[in-house]
């Protein structure tokens, strides 16, 4: 939530455009779900992702050139085999808590009442795992309610790369094709480019139509379907500050505020790896400690900090 004074205590400042530009360099709901494949599955091969995503040959080599490009993943060559197959270079394996907050959002807002669609295993406790984006100073979870954003002048406003081509606003409906996923329904609701900027600029404490039109310099059609949108799915919640004349303001709900890990982290990894020294900045208050919010992925078992090599699927037998 955006606040005006200045906090108090040691700043860290973090780019104002950190979660833009993680939005631009990662891309749509698809480059998602293939950094989920590499992550989770260790999967690599083109021909394997395509299989297991689903999706056109061209659409997949879009999303894997621009993972390329973005610096998240590498082509390497197998010994033996002429086909290539993908890596993740140390800012991919970085976005592991991006799709960890995704994953739990999925699960605990868009259940079918069949469980989850893939449960997860701590090595280090053996628990089931459940991941918790955790203050790293105080340990307690970071709220949206709980944090205070303070901006150090200067715009935030999106900036897009125009010298890359937009791939066009993924067919949602396919995500989940080949089998159920949490990051899947997650990216239904955040997975276009504009949902995820118009959510970043709610977080920020916009609420207002002209507010959100001036924050992302989006147009208004777009801007009017979006808030329909995310409204409907119940993201956003609509109410109406004046009558005379008649004026709505949108404001998060309980649902929505529950996206805040995944925006919180993908802030942070934006942040680490795709920040420039002119952007600018924001400082990230936690009120219950007044420390400068660092975010740590945590298992809520025994409380261990999460890195991508000790989370395994459920049932993966100990090594
Ligand atoms: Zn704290
Ligand atoms: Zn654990």
């Amino acid at each position: 939530m955006a606040a005006d004074a200045s906090p108090t205590g040691s700043q860290v400042r973090r780019s104002a455009v950190a979660v833009s530009r993680a939005v631009e360099t990662v891309g749509d709901a698809w480059s998602w779900l293939v950094l989920r494949e590499l992550v989770f599955d260790r999967v690599g091969r083109f021909d394997e992702l395509q299989r297991r995503l689903g999706i056109a040959r061209s659409t997949l080599t879009a999303r894997l050139a621009q993972l390329t490009e973005g610096g998240l993943v590498v082509k390497d060559t197998e010994p033996g085999f002429t086909r290539p197959h993908y890596v993740l270079t140390e800012m991919g394996w970085d976005f592991f808590a991006c799709l960890m907050t995704a994953m739990r959002w999925g699960d605990q807002w868009a259940a079918d009442g069949h469980g989850r669609p893939l449960t997860l295993r701590h090595t280090t406790c053996g628990a089931p795992l459940d991941a918790v984006l955790a203050c790293a100073a105080c340990r307690e979870p970071l709220l949206a309610r709980e944090v205070l954003a303070h901006r150090l002048g200067g715009t935030a406003r999106p900036q897009a790369d125009a010298a890359r081509p937009r791939s066009r606003t993924p067919e949602l409906s396919l995500l989940e094709r080949q089998r159920p996923c949490s990051i899947a329904r997650t990216q239904k609701v955040i997975g276009d480019r504009w949902s995820s900027l118009l959510l970043r600029a709610a977080f920020m404490g916009v609420r207002r139509f002209d507010d959100f039109r001036q924050e992302l310099g989006i147009a208004e059609s777009i801007l009017s379907g979006r808030l329909v949108r995310l409204t409907d799915l119940g993201v956003l919640t609509r109410r109406t500050y004046q009558t005379n004349p008649p004026r709505d303001e949108y404001l998060l709900t309980e649902k929505g505020l529950d996206l805040y890990p995944i925006y919180l982290s993908m802030l942070a990894w934006g942040d680490r790896w795709l920040a420039l020294p002119s952007d600018a900045a924001i400082v990230l208050e936690h009120r219950p400690c007044a420390c400068s919010v660092e975010p740590v992925l945590v298992c809520a078992g025994c409380q261990g900090v999460l890195t991508p090599r000790d989370v395994v699927p459920h049932g993966t037998p100990p090594v």
